[in-house]
């Protein structure tokens, strides 16, 4: 099958009552920031994650945004990042006027905490309840935690790191919605759900779609509303237009949200999928990267570490395999040349070697076997 078909990297999968709800919402003829569909899907993403409130908006860059301004980081501040993430985890950092703190990935890829603990006692310096750098006497208010490709970072030590050092923590859960832990202090919960706010995307290629999207999540129903606020362009009347702040114009669709009521019903679904892809891959001899074992994660994209990144990559592309490398990591992009960065070793590591391969929730078995086998076939004729 497929001889001649490109095997994508993913895709979205919209099966199921994508088309009836869409079609509902056109005959309605509610269509944009306002209709049942949008409250719908807020509250059973909430329901489904067990949060509080969650609050949509147009994509994970913007409720990123919105969740930075909600935790009260501001202008001149510093955030500590991963320098090993995409690019979009990162930026709101500097819509806001702060700059960000570059950390290292573990083996897992999400946030080294020692490096992180380290950075925090030697580097900086508490003062009266906030955290200062000492190299540039700014203040550090939160971390952006980032689960990727659906692995939890150590959430029990970043949490524990951010109470002495009175850090905000936002857990950007884009890649991450439906993992959560399953013992330890965390048992039962969700991405997302373990720092003071979270994010989730419903871009494109995430594992539920609505075209593009996004949600919030906290964990205090208050800036949880603040988001929302700020999200409808900060209306304080919303008859006279009075407006006592700058706000944004970042509220999801009611269309989008019909997506993702849709695309909600089959998440669990789509993880078996992800996973039986995940153990075949390896059954035919993939080593890929594993997910942590306390968890159960929505194995949402597949890591393979390759000798010859850029040369797979080639060949698989050659028999219409569609691969790529991780990200480049951001701190040598020519946005953030010359940020702050900390002990940055592993990110390398894997940056060089890290190639994704297919994971979409419609790939076959029968695909899977082809990609497996090209692996395996470039890799032989490296020797
Ligand atoms: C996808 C993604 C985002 C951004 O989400 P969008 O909905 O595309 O704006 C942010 N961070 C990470 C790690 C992502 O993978």
């Amino acid at each position: 099958m497929c001889n001649n078909k490109t095997i994508p990297l993913s895709v979205p999968n919209l099966k199921g009552n994508e088309l009836i709800y869409a079609t509902e919402a056109i005959e309605a003829e509610w269509v944009s920031t306002a209709g049942p569909f949008i409250s719908d899907f807020e509250h059973q993403i909430a329901e489904y994650v067990k949060a509080p409130v969650a609050v949509a908006c147009q994509s994970g860059t913007a409720g990123l945004h919105l969740a930075l301004m909600a935790l009260g980081v501001s202008a001149g501040d510093e955030v500590i990042v991963p320098t090993l993430t995409f690019i979009a985890a990162v930026n709101p950092v500097r819509y806001i006027g702060a700059d960000p703190i570059f950390m290292d990935c573990d083996d897992s890829l999400t946030m080294d905490a020692d490096k992180l603990e380290d950075f925090c006692k030697k580097e900086c310096e508490l003062h009266e309840q906030s955290l200062f750098h000492k190299r540039t006497g700014r203040r550090i208010s939160a971390v952006i935690v980032v689960h990727v490709f659906g692995n939890l970072a150590d959430m029990d030590r970043i949490m524990s790191i951010a109470k002495v050092y009175h850090l905000k923590i936002l857990e950007d859960a884009t890649e991450a919605l439906g993992s959560c832990y399953l013992d330890g202090k965390y048992r039962d919960k969700y991405a997302g759900t373990l720092g003071t706010m979270g994010v989730y995307s419903f871009n494109g290629n995430k594992i539920i779609t609505t075209g593009g999207g996004g949600m919030i999540v906290s964990q205090d129903p208050k800036l949880a509303e603040r988001c929302r606020f700020l999200s409808t362009q900060a209306k304080a009347d919303s008859l006279y237009f009075i407006h006592e702040e700058v706000g944004f114009n970042y509220r999801m669709t009611n269309l989008q949200a019909a997506l993702g009521l849709a695309q909600l019903e089959q998440l669990e679904s789509f993880i078996e999928i992800k996973q039986r892809n995940y153990k075949r891959y390896i059954s035919q001899g993939i080593e890929l990267l594993s997910f942590k074992e306390n968890i159960r994660s929505n194995t949402w994209f597949y890591s393979y570490l390759a000798k010859d990144r850029d040369g797979l990559i080639r060949f698989l592309k050659e028999h219409q395999v569609q691969s790529r490398p991780i990200w480049r990591l951001i701190h040598t992009l020519k946005p953030y040349r010359g940020c702050r960065t900390y002990r940055i070793e592993k990110a390398y590591r894997y940056y060089e070697a890290i190639v994704n391969l297919p994971c979409s929730s419609n790939l076959q078995e029968a695909e899977v076997d082809k990609v497996a086998g090209l692996v395996k076939e470039f890799e032989k004729s490296e020797i």
